[in-house]
């Protein structure tokens, strides 16, 4: 049985689609927390940022200026925004194939909660 993330890569799980190509999927989180609320994900499953290896350095790379991109489509390149990846309980982490929040549009505050 497939993660929610992955049922969404599939097509299975409708999403609101922002980016995709080969390696990697943004879409709309279904709970936006600011004006700004994209989610980007590999398509291969991995759990966390413990799970990492050497092999994916690219491809977080690549996910992170995939948020760049989108912030500065959107307009919240000079204003500010953050990209935050959860990891395990106590981050908060409630899907567990990983995923880059980028949040912008709003004031946001340090530290977070
Ligand atoms: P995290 O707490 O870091 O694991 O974040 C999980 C995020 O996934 C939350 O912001 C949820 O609102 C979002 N989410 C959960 N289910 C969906 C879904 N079906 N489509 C889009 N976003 C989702
Ligand atoms: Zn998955």
């Amino acid at each position: 049985m497939a993660c929610l993330f992955c049922h969404i890569v599939e097509g299975s799980i409708p999403a609101k689609k922002v980016f995709e190509d080969d390696q990697m999927l943004a879409f709309e989180d279904i709970h936006p927390q600011a004006p700004m609320h994209v989610l980007i994900i590999p398509k291969t499953h991995v759990a966390t940022v413990n799970d990492l290896t050497g092999d994916h350095d690219a491809l977080v790379g690549t996910m992170l200026r995939r948020a760049a991109a989108i912030a500065r489509e959107r307009g919240y390149d000079a204003a500010g925004y953050r990209t935050v990846i959860n990891t395990n309980a106590q981050a908060g982490q409630t899907v567990f194939h990983l995923h880059m929040h980028v949040l912008g549009g709003r004031p946001l505050a340090w530290p977070p909660g």
